[in-house]
């Protein structure tokens, strides 16, 4: 078991979903859980504040990940959660802990179903979800380089995307349940003056051989 936590922007996605593929493992997005939650709270036009609406909303949905896409019920929602209005409620959603509950349920089912075998990245996986993870990794990058790389994806102005990571960051990190911290025993990555193949390839192989020297669990 891999888990991969740290702030956004740092290309956490795409590098898991490659070490995954390296390493021959499923892969887990949980954002992409607490994305989809706040999808269907702003479809229901619920409070983002009421933890109680918005757990009734998402117990009436059904939530799947399957091979690297996101369904709510039975649609396909990878595009739709990564919209404007997703982004700028998600923090305020995942904030709560009776809905933290709920999803991290969920993943935790996800990773049983693949016979907790699988590269799981996050917020929380290597200090809450998955805390007996045979290797944690925190991927980190400097504000600015993180910025640079979300500004040159997405085309978005420099100033607004690290006013938004700013944002998050602050509301991720300071919220009560599950804040962003660096597990203990996690190692720490910083990606800013390294290229993304260098850091999948770097991550794999501290993945092998942490898995060469614990060969019972993966
Ligand atoms: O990783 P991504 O940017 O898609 O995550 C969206 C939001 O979901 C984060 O800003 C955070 O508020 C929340 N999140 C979380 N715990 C996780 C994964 C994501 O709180 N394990």
């Amino acid at each position: 078991m891999v888990t991969v936590d740290g702030p956004g922007g740092t290309g956490k996605s795409t590098v898991s979903r490659a070490v995954a593929e390296r390493l021959g493992l499923p892969h887990l997005d949980t954002g992409a859980f607490y994305r989809a939650a706040t999808l269907a709270a702003l479809e229901a036009g619920v409070d983002l504040d009421d933890p109680v609406a918005i757990e009734e909303v998402i117990r009436k949905r059904s939530f799947r990940q399957e091979l690297g896409s996101m369904y709510l019920d039975d649609q396909d929602v990878s595009e739709l959660i990564r919209g404007e209005a997703v982004t700028l409620n998600v923090s305020k959603v995942s904030a709560h802990a009776s809905i933290r509950a709920l999803l991290v349920d969920y993943q935790r089912r996800w990773v049983n179903e693949h016979d907790d075998r699988a590269v799981v990245e996050g917020r929380d996986i290597g200090t809450v979800v998955l805390p007996d993870a045979t290797i944690k990794i925190y991927l980190d990058a400097r504000p600015e380089v993180r910025a640079q790389r979300r500004a040159s994806q997405s085309g978005e102005a420099l100033e607004a995307v690290l006013e938004d990571l700013y944002r998050r960051d602050r509301l991720d990190s300071t919220r009560e349940t599950s804040p962003l911290t660096v597990p203990e025993d996690a190692i720490v990555v910083d990606s800013s003056d390294m290229e993304f193949e260098e850091v999948v390839a770097h991550i794999a192989d501290l993945a092998r051989a942490r898995v060469g020297l614990n060969s019972d669990r993966t």
